[in-house]
């Protein structure tokens, strides 16, 4: 291990106190040294030597650097950028390296073979290697702004178009003109995003004091943050993940408006609120968010009914359910295991749709009836805010609507249950439900039991829950249905 990434290692243990004071000393030292403005006040950055930080090229995906090669040799500047840089400096595994060239998107091209470009207006360059892909995108040039009449709807992540074009709210609609590293940074949204690392001699490049906010463990907006959030409100909720997942607090201006402005997400496509939402809460850090967007007023925006059920019930059977449901997704991604939407917006809606079942039930529904009812209601109250594709809202339904038959424990149909393509997903959420006392916890436990023991066990569990257990084979005989003119009470 070199001496950088040594000490880098003891300021992480140090906590953030030491990191601040050790850059603050050493970014000084370094202005000093090299006599460059101070990073936020102009177009230079400080530039910290491969000495003055812990990114190896051994953590480095090698596929990322032979792109940052290949670039150099072909001439151009090229820098790994955003959170991968965030990453490495905090001894953190990068998701993805994305890289940042001057180099023409058809410049890019014509030095890879394993490439495609993307986006129907702003272009971006995949690179492919395996399952690999590394996305090269050329510098874009920043405030250009330029107000048009323009429809809703026009934001694309990674596609957005020829000029940067805002609507009237101030959102950003389109945004592409190619430009230089100086320019390119402005746009970022937090200075720990916006740093660079350079292939050409290792070092890292901060034109707005990153390195000593990734140091003190601090999300800053670049730039004025009441106009960056009205260009994109999702920035907002990068705010929470970030802090969230990397345990960075909000520094002070970046904090304060998001209150105030948390209702500019409902202007947002739900679209792409609704990827939003899924990085927020399936990434292994789902309790944490669930707390910040309450905590910043932001859940409400965008589930308005499971928050507003939150915020009068905080101590209520849902509240708790939700909770439960997170932790559990969280302790699944810390273990490597799979995570999935429909079971994050199952335990989201819990709330709201047995609330609703529960009054539809009132008004002489029957139980399946009513959730079924429920859960339609609250799914489409929900797609103009977060749109939640069908292949997770109809096995979602299931999971609901299958909660009354755990009731049902003699019979063959009991078991049969147990064959049901969304028995675990139920099952799932019987579990949860029975952990916050919404059901009996004994039923939850026959249901457990039930899964490993053998035929014959199943057998006596059957008989032994009340009603006629059947011995397979035989057929119960039928009762003859008579059909009723009129019927009187719901079954
Ligand atoms: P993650 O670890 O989740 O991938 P990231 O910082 O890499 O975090 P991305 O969404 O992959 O986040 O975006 C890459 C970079 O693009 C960011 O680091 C940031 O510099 C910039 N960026 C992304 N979204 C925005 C935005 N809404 N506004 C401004 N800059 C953005
Ligand atoms: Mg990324």
């Amino acid at each position: 291990m070199s001496w950088a990434s040594r000490r880098w290692e003891r300021l992480l243990r140090g906590g953030a106190g030491e990191w601040a004071r050790y850059y603050t000393a050493r970014l000084s030292a370094l202005k000093r040294k090299t006599n460059l403005n101070l990073a936020s006040s102009g177009a230079q950055p400080t530039v910290v030597p491969r000495s003055g930080h812990p990114i190896s090229r051994s953590s480095i995906s090698a596929n990322a650097l032979r792109v940052l090669y290949r670039l150099k040799d072909g001439g151009y500047q090229a820098f790994l950028v955003g959170g991968s840089v965030r990453d490495l400096l905090l001894g953190l595994q990068p998701k993805d390296f994305d890289i940042a060239t001057n180099a023409s998107p058809d410049e890019v091209r014509a030095l890879f073979r394993n490439c495609r470009l993307i986006g129907r207006r702003f272009r971006l360059a995949h690179v492919y290697f395996g399952n690999e892909i590394v996305e090269v995108a050329t510098f874009r040039a920043a405030h250009q702004w330029q107000p048009e009449e323009r429809d809703e709807d026009e934001w694309q992540p990674n596609d957005a178009a020829a000029q940067r074009v805002l609507d009237a709210r101030g959102r950003i609609l389109r945004d592409n003109v190619y430009g230089t590293i100086e320019e390119d940074v402005w746009r970022r949204d937090f200075t720990a995003n916006a740093l660079y690392y350079n292939i050409e001699d290792f070092s890292v490049w901060d034109f707005v004091g990153g390195v000593e906010d990734v140091a003190a463990r601090r999300l800053r907006l670049i730039g004025d943050p009441v106009t960056r959030y009205h260009e994109d409100p999702v920035r907002m909720l990068r705010a929470i993940r970030f802090a969230a997942k990397l345990d960075f607090s909000i520094e002070t201006h970046t904090e304060t408006p998001i209150r105030e402005l948390a209702y500019l997400l409902t202007h947002v496509p739900a679209a792409r609120l609704f990827d939003e939402t899924l990085k927020l809460f399936l990434s292994g850090f789902g309790v944490e968010a669930l707390r910040l967007l309450q905590y910043y007023g932001l859940l409400e925006p965008l589930f308005p009914e499971a928050g507003e059920l939150l915020r009068r019930r905080p101590d209520g059977a849902e509240a708790r359910l939700l909770q439960a449901g997170l932790v559990s997704t969280d302790a699944r991604v810390a273990a490597d295991k799979p995570v999935t939407p429909t079971f994050l917006f199952a335990v989201l809606f819990y709330g709201p749709v047995s609330e609703r079942a529960r009054q539809l039930q009132q008004h002489g529904q029957p139980e399946t009836l009513a959730l079924l009812n429920a859960c339609e209601e609250t799914v489409r109250a929900q797609q103009a805010r977060v749109s939640i594709p069908r292949r997770f809202t109809l096995p979602m339904r299931e999971m609901f609507t299958l909660q009354p038959r755990f009731k049902r424990r003699d019979g063959k149909k009991a078991l049969s249950l147990l064959n049901h393509p969304r028995f675990r997903a139920a099952y799932d959420l019987l579990l949860l439900r029975a952990q916050v006392g919404a059901e009996d916890a004994e039923l939850a436990k026959w249901w457990t039991d039930v899964q490993t023991a053998s035929a014959a066990e199943r057998e006596t569990m059957v008989r032994s829950s009340g009603g006629p257990a059947h011995t397979p084979g035989t057929r119960r005989p039928r009762r003859r249905r008579r059909r009723r003119r009129h019927s009187s009470t719901p079954s």
